[in-house]
């Protein structure tokens, strides 16, 4: 999966048991939903993943 905003390749992990993409270029932050081929950008998580990077 690619970046909508940069088109930079994304990383994917599980975070709270759902699957996260994260943009290290752009910062672009969204969950892939599995009715749903687009990620939701929820930006309201970046504190959590910002805790999750540093550990
Ligand atoms: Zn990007």
């Amino acid at each position: 999966m690619d970046c909508p905003r940069c088109e930079a390749t994304l990383d994917t992990y599980t975070l709270y048991g759902k699957e996260a993409v994260t943009c290290e270029r752009c910062g672009y932050l969204g969950v892939s939903v599995e009715h749903r081929s687009e990620p939701k950008e929820i930006e309201s998580w970046q504190s959590a993943l910002d805790r999750f990077n540093t550990e």
